[in-house]
């Protein structure tokens, strides 16, 4: 390694004495690529500026909420005045109510929603919610599918523990994981005979309707539906954690996308506009049961926060305004560098697998041309992790900024103008050749 990143690699060196791994959360210490993590001091729009001075299309958009690229004017406008105005005053604001509005407007399918403070939060009350409403005690989710690190959701699960190849965490009770069940991505025959075997007993199945923690999976036609069908044959909720997806695959989100209703969703990153946020939502009957309006208890310090609201509302309404133009423009772009991804590994011979839905795109190395990725499984068996290193290092290099992972999807925001993906597939084509 050269000098490159100097300052970047004496900050890390000072943080790991402080903070355990250098990091605030695992997939930032750059495990999954090697080398140390790059410290950044700024962002503009769709670029990033490390410590050392470099500058960097950014594609990871602080792993997914900023849909507006960095440091969009309305929502820093948004912020400040709302700062100014005070920054959280534990009582109702009419700022809640205009956001929930906002979502339940894109979001049709939804009646009710509660906000709080991450997309952990989100995922772990939905959880609490469904076993209040249904009485029973069991989950089922999916291998590599991350929902948060909520305890009994650190079982199999995707993002930083899919990188760093964890077991499933120490400090996780058995009683904790006993209720989770687990089964393949896009394998409803398993679902359908852990149903059959117990299915009065599962509260819920939760599922991320694209895979985006192991990668970029998507669902075969019908998983989803099919999932939705025997859940409730079995009188179980089916939740949608669309912390990723939500307003990312379309204005609506996957459900949205693909016409699902889900019972309950789940909500995070793009609706707090780099704040932080998250919020769980559905059919008016289930929230019902949550306190004060029911006996579910969750609460928050800090939930519903007008600061958070003010870039949640700002970042929604600028990427929806005008008849969701600025949001069709990204979506676009990432199109095009889907479609740009897919030709330079037909140009070079390098087996990809790639995908793109709205402003989300992924793509995997193969280590043999004829396969397809569709599960956590297969995902392990047919990914070359060492490839994608080899290839995010070189990136960096030409100012290009990936996740610094295998097993994570990839973002575009509204500042990516097709000039910047242009940019980006010529440092791809030069990554590829080195
Ligand atoms: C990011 C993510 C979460 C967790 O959200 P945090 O805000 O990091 O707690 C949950 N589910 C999915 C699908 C996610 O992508």
């Amino acid at each position: 390694m050269n000098d490159r990143y100097a300052r970047s690699k004496a900050l890390f060196a000072e943080a790991q004495q402080l903070i355990p791994g250098g990091v605030n959360s695992p997939v930032r210490a750059f495990r999954g690529v090697g080398g140390t993590p790059i410290f950044f001091s700024r962002g503009e729009g769709a670029w990033l500026f490390d410590e050392d001075g470099h500058r960097y299309l950014d594609y990871v958009l602080s792993w997914g909420p900023l849909l507006l690229g960095h440091a969009h004017p309305a929502v820093v406008e948004a912020i400040a005045a709302q700062a100014a105005r005070g920054t959280s005053f534990g009582a109702p604001t009419a700022r809640e109510t205009e956001l929930a509005a906002l979502v339940i407007q894109l979001m049709p399918g939804l009646e009710q929603v509660r906000f709080v403070n991450s997309g952990t939060e989100a995922t772990m009350s939905a959880l609490r919610l469904a076993r209040a409403f249904t009485g029973r005690e069991k989950i089922l989710k999916f291998s590599g599918c991350y929902h948060g690190h909520a305890d009994m959701l650190l079982v199999q699960a995707g993002s930083g523990v899919a990188t760093l190849g964890l077991p499933d965490s120490p400090g996780v009770t058995k009683g904790a994981a006993a209720n989770t069940l687990t089964a393949e991505y896009n394998d409803l025959e398993a679902v359908r005979q852990i149903f059959t075997a117990e299915g009065e007993q599962i509260a819920a199945v939760i599922v991320e309707p694209i895979a985006a923690n192991m990668g970029f999976v998507l669902p075969e036609p019908g998983f989803l539906e099919g999932l939705q069908a025997i859940a409730h044959q079995y009188g179980a909720l089916l939740i949608l954690d669309e912390v990723m997806t939500g307003f990312r695959v379309s204005p609506g989100g996957a459900q949205g996308l693909w016409g699902l209703t889900p019972d309950l969703t789940c909500l995070g990153k793009v609706i707090g506009g780099g704040l932080p946020v998250g919020a769980y939502a559905g059919r008016r009957e289930i929230l019902q049961l949550v306190a004060p309006a029911g006996p579910m208890y969750q609460a928050g310090t800090l939930s519903g926060n007008p600061l958070a609201m003010a870039a949640g509302l700002a970042t929604l309404r600028a990427a929806f305004d005008n008849g969701g133009a600025p949001f069709a423009a990204a979506e676009a772009s990432a199109r095009r560098l889907a479609d740009g991804i897919r030709q330079l590994g037909e140009e070079a011979g390098v087996p990809l697998q790639v995908g793109q839905v709205g402003t989300m795109f992924g793509f995997y190395f193969l280590t043999q041309p004829g396969v397809r990725v569709t599960s956590y499984a297969e995902a392990k068996r047919w990914v070359d992790p060492s490839r994608y290193a080899r290839f995010f290092w070189a990136l960096c290099e030409r100012g290009v900024y990936l996740a610094p992972s295998q097993f994570e999807a990839g973002f575009v925001s509204t500042a990516h103008t097709p000039e910047a993906i242009d940019q980006t597939l010529a440092a791809m084509r030069e990554a590829l050749r080195a």
